[in-house]
């Protein structure tokens, strides 16, 4: 097993994107940028190794605002990606022995476990490179588009990124390349007469080029599903209704509030909003709005879920629980979950709907009031 205290990472982000036509890492996949994921892989996989990002020099000043205060050093590029890739080895100066994990910010669905994988064995190997294998026959072109040799493809493979390498063999790798130029540190370090030993990664590790590159990645490839979590609570008050859930239950008392207190619908939405990262329900519907002054809450619940599908992702489950002594939900129950299944865009069989009371505890037990629990789950859309 690994210790992480002696790994850093330095992610690559200083290219020109001439390909791409506008900045490809600030491009959105599923609500994040492409910078953005290719960063949260390599910290899920080594949360504990100091990250540098080397940006280009001007965007420096932004890049610190922006990931400072997410614990990343933003270190300014230079000339040619090998320059920038020293320039975030050099802001980390790290010990002989350290490994140092090297990502281009390009790539934003590196699996964790490649990542985990390739430092690995640069510990093991002193230097390592993920690939992955070419399946395609490989043909070999002259200038005017036509063929002139099908290359034998036994042995190939693409060179992706992550590549690792202990500290002190890229630093013998610099000193012998003098000033050639290197499209990877792989090559730098074969090139100094080392060995690089590769290891097999997902080949859908794919290196965003051109803008085709990110329809692949807007699928399940970046992050699958989101869970969030909603509570709300109403107090019992005379003279009100009792609508759980967008249905009205037969009660001598109901639930007090601005809206239409469907505490039920109000921690739903909770969890949608939370899920999504949507800020929370008192932010969207502030109770001191006379417009929800008795609103109908499937009004907010339909609000989270059009925002959510705005960044991308759709309902796919939901468990709620209610905490109260009264009125019994049982003889309900059908048309609840009908109803909050509706409003999610869901199956009946995707909504969970549970009861509990308190026992007689706390200020359900003495029924002033009702509680309500959430999870929902958001795939992407
Ligand atoms: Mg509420």
């Amino acid at each position: 097993m690994s210790t992480e205290h002696d790994t850093v990472v330095v992610v690559v982000a200083a290219g020109a994107s001439t390909r791409f036509g506008s900045d490809k890492l600030a491009e959105t996949i599923g609500g994040a940028t492409v910078l953005e994921h290719a960063v949260a892989a390599l910290r899920r996989a080594l949360p504990l190794a100091p990250l540098a990002l080397v940006v280009a020099p001007d965007r420096v000043g932004d890049a610190a605002a922006e990931w400072e205060p997410r614990g990343v050093t933003v270190v300014a590029g230079g000339r040619r990606r090998q320059d920038s890739v020293r320039n975030g080895f050099d802001a980390l100066r790290p010990a002989d022995d350290a490994v140092v994990v090297i990502h281009d910010g390009a790539r934003p669905a590196v699996p964790p476990g490649d990542v985990a994988a390739v430092a690995e064995s640069a510990r093991d190997h002193g230097a390592a490179l993920l690939v992955a294998p070419i399946s395609d026959t490989v043909k070999r072109l002259d200038g005017g588009g036509r063929v002139t040799e099908t290359v034998p493809r036994d042995g190939l493979a693409r060179a992706l990124t992550p590549q690792a390498f202990r500290a002190a063999v890229l630093r013998r790798a610099w000193e012998a390349a003098g000033d050639d130029v290197w499209t990877d540190e792989a090559s730098l370090v074969e090139a100094a007469g080392a060995s690089v030993h590769a290891v097999e990664g997902d080949p859908r590790n794919v290196k965003v080029t051109v803008r085709r590159d990110l329809e692949g990645l807007t699928g399940d490839r970046v992050v699958p599903v989101r869970v969030g979590h909603g509570v709300d609570v109403h107090a019992f008050g005379p003279g009100r209704r009792l609508v759980l859930c967008g249905v009205e239950l037969p009660s001598p008392v109901g639930l007090v509030g601005h809206s239409d207190a469907d505490v039920a619908l109000h921690a739903v939405t909770d969890a949608v909003l939370g899920a999504c990262g949507g800020g929370d329900i008192g932010v969207h519907f502030p109770p001191t709005d006379e417009r929800w002054r008795d609103a109908a809450s499937g009004r907010f619940l339909a609000h989270a879920v059009a925002l959510a599908a705005e960044r991308g992702w759709r309902p796919a489950q939901c468990d709620l629980t209610l905490l109260a002594e009264q009125p019994r939900i049982g003889p309900h129950r059908e048309r609840m979950i009908a109803s909050l299944a509706g409003l999610l865009g869901l199956p009946e069989a995707d909504v969970g709907l549970k009861a509990t009371t308190c026992e007689g505890m706390g200020f359900v037990g003495r029924k002033e009031g009702m509680m309500a629990l959430a999870v929902v789950t958001l795939a992407r859309v």
